[in-house]
């Protein structure tokens, strides 16, 4: 057996093998040890001796929950398993592995996350290459996508796919940023990337003459084919069971969608928190109010990539908004969905050849709900809805066939039969008919052998290894008939046998046999009729999920009191009353301080000023949530909205404010920031918090300054700069696009009261040592502080009261006013040059008059006499 094992264990070396033994799931050697660590399994050992192997292992029935646990941890495991009855085996059962699970190949119902695509990516680089090969897959569901990215825009993508699983190739050039942060990365050999083979076995899986086919073209996908090629070639090493139901690649261009990059979406929380990388907290977890599994995945992937195209947005808006105004319509069609089944994943099980009876139970119950959903949704106005009824496929001819062939509780397993519906197949009532009779005739044999035999409780049982047999107590023994034969010797009984029993028993044993063979036979063939149309499910299924997300925006529009935005080209903002959609409901009901974000036109940055904790990132945040929410396709949290569409987002987050990455991140924050000013344009929306503060104060201002100014002139696009340095909103006096705001506190009886309401102009000051005075740090302290930071606010004015940082606002060309900076403007010598005539004068003369010049700024600035 240890052979066996060894052979099994070179199939995939680099997996926790799981060797079936029994009724066990054993590991051994360095497994034992490892899964022993990880899980808290028992290491015990085999032949014990000179020699003992280390051992360790777990009930079968626990397989899933293992399973489960050491695939989050990371590992891969490879499941061992006895491939033929114990009982009919000569000598040693023969084993094989028959999966490798890793995270990114899970299908098993019970280890996802029903709400989250399950997605495996593998990343295509070449050495010097701009752009990378992508790819992804979601096993349970067989959707199979591929694109090409820029380097730079790789991390991006990643984020907003959020594989749980990364393939990538050995030796490759360096990943991106934060790679591997939250999913597991798997090496694949080179040959696993190379492009003919995946052109190979693409296009023999999906029975197609080279690539063309599929809408690919050599010179312009081969990353992106190299990409899908490694996935293929992984998913047919791990996976033995068929993969059918991936039946397309679908390339995906970017498009029309709003681009948020991967900080952006870290720092918005749009999927996780940043505190504890939960979704609870995280926007999705408040906009999901679907109830169903494909909804709540659909949700997630809308707001993955929002739209840019405002009728698109509209036709999402209009469907939400008629839901809104039909609150009973809608709650009675919400009801229909829940009770719906997981249809995308359960349509990959039937294609794979997974599901079992239970799986096809589901299916019929799910269509059954259709005809009620679809009459609901007859007569409805909006577009979108309209089509989403026309598309709803009923797949009459399968619900018919799968109520007519199952049971209402079907068991997992076709194996043991039971789950056929009465009257469906002839032949298997009939056997089923004869097997229920042998049963009475047996009840009915026992009654006739109590009287006959005069043993009032003689008793007929049934066991594996005898059959049928008659039991009589020691008591009784005298009376047995002469005709019974004895089978078996008990303490306190015996046991019979006698001919016409035995008879019986295998009329009654052959028919169950044949019942349960004939309804895994019935079963496969209903399986493979729902399978022909596994395309027409997987397109209702679609409609399910859409008409869920669309559902759930509207309950949540309604609940919470949102409001249609209404989206323009321009670059407008005007949103009144609006509310951070996290805090609106984790804050105490109605406690949450609403806000305008309002930005008229010719107005393009907000720097936000106020103490701590006073609502400045809140603020901010919330203006990126709107917009993003309201680009999905969502009501928004506020009384009126009027939102410009962006074709980007970015949030950045000043270093020392993101403690929880835990590196020093001052490097990280610029590096962010320079995409920003390299990449945004004048459609953008920009949050900038805190940035600048990674470093020294000046060193911070300097460049909190030097970035505003930048994004005024050379992108122009929508800022909100929230920030505790208080210098910078002296700007406004510079640029003309720029607004102060700042976040109102009351000071009262030596306490600050956080207001949270945001007000125009900048904060009178930054409150920074009536916190430190609030905090007990001894007087003495906090008068230094109040004297040297008169001093420096002294230094930071020149002596007509103007910022000396500040440029002068006056548009146009600066040349001259930098040199007021530096205080000799006025300088008589630049009048002298204006008034030169250089054409009348001899070469000699200029030189003359150069040196000239030369010893008159030397004696000046030479230190003067007393
Ligand atoms: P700042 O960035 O100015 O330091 P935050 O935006 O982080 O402040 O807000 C601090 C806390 O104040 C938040 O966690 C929230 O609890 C509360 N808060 C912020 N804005 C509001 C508001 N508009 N209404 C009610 N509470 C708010
Ligand atoms: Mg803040």
């Amino acid at each position: 057996m240890m052979q066996q094992y060894q052979d099994a264990k070179a199939v995939c070396p680099d997996a926790l093998l799981l060797f079936r033994m029994g009724d066990f799931y054993e590991l051994f050697f360095e497994d034992a040890k490892t899964a022993a660590r990880a899980v808290g399994l028992t290491l015990t050992s085999r032949d014990k001796g000179d020699n003992p192997v280390p051992m360790a292992g777990f009930p079968h029935h626990q397989l899933d929950s293992y399973l489960g646990k050491l695939i989050q941890l990371g590992f891969r495991v490879a499941v061992c398993e006895q491939i033929e009855d114990p009982r009919q085996a000569k000598g040693l059962v023969r084993r094989e592995v028959t999966r490798v699970v890793t995270r990114g190949t899970v299908t098993d119902d019970g280890l996802l996350d029903p709400r989250e695509s399950n997605y495996l990516a593998a990343i295509a680089t070449s050495a010097h290459a701009r752009d990378a090969g992508l790819a992804w897959v979601e096993l349970s569901t067989g959707r199979f996508f591929c694109t090409t990215v820029s380097m730079e825009r790789l991390s991006d993508e990643l984020a907003r796919i959020q594989p749980v699983e990364c393939l990538t190739e050995e030796q490759s050039p360096a990943p991106p940023a934060n790679f591997g942060d939250s999913w597991l990365v798997t090496e694949r050999p080179k040959w696993a990337f190379s492009y003919e083979t995946a052109v190979q076995s693409l296009a023999e899986h999906f029975s197609t003459v080279g690539l063309q086919g599929l809408g690919f073209e050599e010179d312009r996908d081969a990353a992106a084919i190299r990409a899908a090629g490694a996935i293929f070639d992984y998913l047919k090493e791990t996976q033995k069971s068929s993969l059918d139901h991936i039946d397309r690649l679908v390339p995906h261009r970017v498009g029309n969608q709003l681009e948020i990059d991967e900080a952006s979406r870290r720092s918005l929380e749009l999927t996780r928190t940043i505190r504890d990388g939960n979704r609870d907290g995280s926007l999705v977890a408040v906009l999901d109010r679907t109830v169903t599994p494909m909804g709540s995945r659909l949700l997630t992937e809308w707001l993955g990539s929002p739209l840019t195209n405002i009728d698109e947005i509209a036709a999402r808006l209009d469907a939400v908004d008629e839901l809104f105004g039909e609150p009973t319509m809608s709650v009675e069609l919400a009801s229909q969905l829940t009770s719906t089944y997981d249809l995308e994943r359960l349509v990959s099980r039937i294609i794979t050849g997974r599901a079992g009876p239970r799986d096809l139970g589901c299916v019929g119950r799910t269509l059954s709900r259709l005809p009620k959903i679809k009459a609901k949704l007859t007569g409805r106005t909006s577009a979108l809805l309209k089509n989403l009824e026309v598309e709803l496929d009923l797949c009459p001819e399968t619900r018919i066939h799968i109520e007519e062939a199952l049971i209402d509780e079907c068991p997992l397993s076709a194996r043991e039969g039971g789950f056929i519906r009465e009257g469906y197949n002839n032949d298997l009532d009939g056997l089923r008919n004869l097997a229920a009779g042998g049963k009475q005739w047996i009840a009915r044999y026992q009654s006739e052998q109590v009287a006959s035999a005069g043993i009032p409780n003689l008793k007929v049982g049934y066991n594996k290894v005898f059959g049928y047999y008659i039991e009589v107590t020691n008591a009784q023994r005298d009376k047995v008939p002469a005709n019974y034969i004895r089978k078996q010797t008990l303490k306190n009984a015996e046991r019979y046998i006698t001919p016409e029993l035995k008879e019986y028993e295998e009329k009654v044993l052959a028919a169950d046999e044949k019942a349960i063979d004939l309804e895994y036979d019935l079963f496969l063939r209903l399986r493979d009729a729902v399978c022909a149309s596994a395309r027409r499910l997987q397109a209702t299924s679609a409609v399910i999920a859409q008409l869920d997300v669309l559902l759930g925006l509207a309950d949540l529009a309604r609940s919470r009191n949102y409001c249609r935005p209404v989206l323009t080209e321009s670059s407008t903002l005007h949103i009144v009353d609006s509310r951070h959609p996290v805090l609106d409901i984790l804050e105490p009901q109605g406690t949450f301080v609403a806000n305008d974000a309002v930005m008229e036109d010719g107005e393009l940055i907000q720097i936000i000023t106020g103490p701590n904790m006073a609502g400045k990132s809140t603020y901010i945040r919330q203006v990126a949530l709107l917009t993003i929410m309201a680009q999905l396709g969502s009501f928004v949290p506020a009384r009126k909205a009027v939102i410009g569409v962006a074709d980007r987002v970015f949030a950045r987050v000043g270093a020392s404010d993101e403690l929880s990455r835990g590196q020093s991140t001052f490097m990280v924050e610029m590096t962010e920031t320079a995409r920003i000013l390299n990449t945004a344009t004048q459609r953008s929306l920009v949050i900038l918090d805190e940035i600048g503060r990674g470093t020294s104060t000046y060193d911070g201002i300097s460049l909190a300054w030097a970035i505003i100014e930048y994004i005024h002139d050379q992108i122009g696009c929508r800022t909100f700069f929230a920030t505790h340095y208080h210098e910078l909103t002296d700007l406004d006096r510079t640029l003309n696009s720029v607004t102060n705001l700042n976040v109102t506190v009351k000071e009262w009886d030596d306490k600050i009261v956080f207001l949270h309401k945001i007000v125009a102009g900048a904060a009178d000051k930054s409150y920074g040592i009536h916190v430190a005075r609030l905090a007990g740090v001894p007087p003495e302290v906090n008068e230094r502080a109040k004297d040297i930071l008169a001093q420096l606010e002294s230094e930071h004015l020149d002596e007509n009261g103007r910022p000396k940082i500040a440029r002068e606002k006056l548009g146009g060309s600066r040349g001259g006013l930098q040199l007021s900076l530096f205080g000799f403007a006025e300088h008589p010598i630049l009048d002298e040059i204006r008034d030169k005539d250089v054409n009348a004068m001899t070469p000699l003369d200029a030189l003359q008059l150069l040196q000239h010049w030369r010893t008159q700024l030397a004696r000046e600035e030479q230190p003067q006499p007393r």
